[in-house]
């Protein structure tokens, strides 16, 4: 059995708290295929915030864990599942298309919430990944910042699997750039979550300040999960 509770501390005393840029840290456990149980152990050993892929599984064990947990959403969504998100999400980290920031504000609105989000770049500029051209972060900013109900809080990107590490720190570097060209006319913003198990020092050391991790936290999931 996968020793959840060392690798939480293991983690958290090894990770710097602050990236370069003197900003602090966030690690979010990216808990798709994780029971509930595991979830909560993570919770127990200090992990304060956790992020779902998919929609399902968020419904499924949103009763179930820890409430004191911060609640972010992660994976690809659909238009047609933000309903069961709507107020029980504390971060979208998604939101890579104009037409889903579109219906997500007009959902939040109609419940009465603002939903707090990120705008996912596809930095590779990768055809496999969504997210919006790396050219055009100003200009997604822009039209999704006049959206009423919702609040940008910076930026997400998922960097290329790929073994050549200077490409990722080339990668990384140009996404720290684009956040803070970003933060020098939009000050509000103070989220870059990039980095998972395989790539966060690299992420983190080019300034990155949140992390979404499984793996490192949960060990290796289940084949095609
Ligand atoms: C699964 C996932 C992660 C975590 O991946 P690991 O390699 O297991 O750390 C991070 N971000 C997203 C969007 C994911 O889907």
């Amino acid at each position: 059995m996968e020793n959840i509770e060392q690798n939480v501390k293991n983690l958290l005393s090894t990770i710097p708290e602050y990236n370069p840029f003197g900003e602090k840290i966030t690690l979010v456990a990216a808990v798709k295929t994780q029971t509930a149980e595991d979830i909560n152990r993570a919770v127990a050993a200090g992990i304060t915030d956790i992020g779902d892929n998919h929609v399902q599984e968020f419904r499924d064990k949103y009763g179930e864990i820890t409430p004191q947990a911060r609640r972010h959403f992660i994976g690809r969504l659909q238009t047609n599942k933000i309903k069961y998100l709507l107020g029980k999400c504390d971060l979208f980290h998604s939101v890579d298309r104009f037409s889903l920031a579109t219906e997500l504000s007009e959902r939040s609105l109609n419940a009465g919430v603002t939903s707090e989000v990120l705008l996912q770049i596809n930095i590779g500029r990768e055809q496999s990944k969504s997210g919006f051209d790396p050219d055009c972060c100003e200009q997604a900013y822009a039209q999704v910042a006049k959206l009423p109900a919702l609040r940008i809080r910076g930026l997400m990107a998922m960097l290329p699997l790929t073994e050549d590490e200077r490409a990722l720190i080339c990668l990384a570097q140009q996404m720290r750039k684009k956040y803070d060209t970003l933060r020098a006319y939009a000050p509000e913003i103070n989220c870059l979550s990039m980095g998972m198990s395989g790539d966060y020092r690299i992420c983190i050391e080019a300034g990155s300040n949140m992390i979404r991790l499984g793996t490192a936290i949960f060990g290796n999931r289940k084949q095609n999960a």
